[in-house]
């Protein structure tokens, strides 16, 4: 299907028509405003799998790379993983905050946070069968922002991983240590085709989160967050890496091919919040009656759904004679009327022309 960012329960509906009985569906309950929330079981194995995504209902570029895996593991050469594995796969965890793309279900509440308190129908949704299914490995998939870097030098991180704390101390437990050389052997083979936009997030321990929850609870847990890669802001082609990332994992599991380790996965680069997506450069900024000439601009696109679209807003994050920020895209000001300056105001959307049109994210994509 043509994929651009948008992946409410509507579109879910229509694409699951196209799974064959191999593929069992269950409604596991609803969501605070009455929607079912899907299981699909796919295999006879004896090593369970639960997969969840669209816990944050805007971050579905790893939801559409799961449908394309069902696909892809239900074609007759791919039996072998069926006889080897029972894949319990949530696609949208939060179909209410899908609908409406935001990352909080009807509620606002940030399901992610919710691990222990439990507070919402789709949190004890996703325990339940967590509890019934009794996973060898738990697979928790996001997307993230665009302001992540691979590390602080690196290119945008494309792909992030975490094997969560299990405790405050981070210790490297044994469940730990399966999910650290599954990402490990992942990487090593993504690597080929995203050299050094591959990177793990902060491990600090938060037991709201249902990835550390799992974790503490002995199931290794490997956390996916599919990101940015060039000019791909409808992550098109990050929704292939995704895919690939997800074949790989289960060869290694189930081969324990291309065998990683828990020193590799340390040696992957931390993710860093060091991006902006666009940086204008030798633009006057008016703050505070004052006149800045000759600085740099950083603005970032605020996504929002529109007409059942999503667009990209500008806003503005910060200026300066230097700034210490890399950004995906790039504008020079200095051919620009120099008598246009523009209004900076921490977090505003620039609504009005010309910055607005010259901002949009369309002029670099
Ligand atoms: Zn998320």
């Amino acid at each position: 299907m043509n994929y651009k960012r948008y992946f409410p329960p509507s579109y879910l509906e229509e694409q699951l028509k196209n799974f064959n009985s191999n593929v069992k569906r269950t409604v596991l309950g609803t969501s605070v405003n009455g929607l079912p929330v899907y299981q699909l079981q796919i295999g006879n194995g004896d090593q369970n799998i639960l997969m969840w995504s669209q816990m944050h209902g805007n971050e579905t570029t790893t939801t559409i790379a799961l449908l394309d895996f069902i696909s892809w593991v239900l074609k007759p050469q791919q039996s072998e993983f069926l006889k080897f594995f029972s894949f319990f796969i949530i696609p949208q965890l939060n179909p209410d905050g899908s609908k409406l793309y935001t990352r909080e279900n009807f509620n606002g509440v940030d399901l992610n946070r919710d691990a222990i308190h439990l507070s919402q129908p789709e949190s004890i949704i996703l325990r339940n069968a967590y509890e019934k299914i009794l996973p060898q490995y738990a697979i928790n998939l996001h997307g993230q922002r665009t302001i992540y870097g691979s590390g602080p030098e690196g290119p945008p991180a494309t792909i992030s991983f975490l094997s969560p704390s299990a405790d405050s101390k981070k210790s490297i437990t044994s469940s730990r240590t399966k999910a650290m050389i599954a990402i490990a052997s992942i990487r090593n083979e993504l690597e080929k085709q995203l050299s050094g936009a591959i990177s793990r997030y902060d491990d600090q321990f938060n037991p709201n989160c249902v990835g550390d929850y799992f974790s503490k609870c002995g199931t290794p847990t490997i956390l996916f967050e599919a990101g940015h890669y060039m000019k791909d802001y409808f992550r098109v082609k990050v929704r292939l890496f995704v895919l690939e990332a997800y074949k790989i994992l289960f060869k290694h599991l189930m081969l324990k091919s291309n065998e990683g380790s828990v020193e590799s996965y340390l040696s992957i680069p931390q993710n860093t919040s060091n991006y902006v997506d666009l940086i204008v450069s030798n633009i006057t900024i008016k703050e505070d009656k004052n006149l800045y000439k000759n600085q740099q601009l950083a603005i970032q696109y605020i996504e929002k759904l529109k007409n059942q679209k999503i667009i990209f807003l500008p806003s503005l994050v910060t200026y300066g004679k230097n700034l210490k920020l890399k950004a995906h895209n790039f504008l020079d000001f200095t051919d620009v009327k120099k008598d246009n300056y523009i209004i900076f105001k921490k977090g505003a959307i620039i609504n009005t022309d010309p910055f607005n049109k010259l901002f949009s994210l369309n002029t670099f994509i």
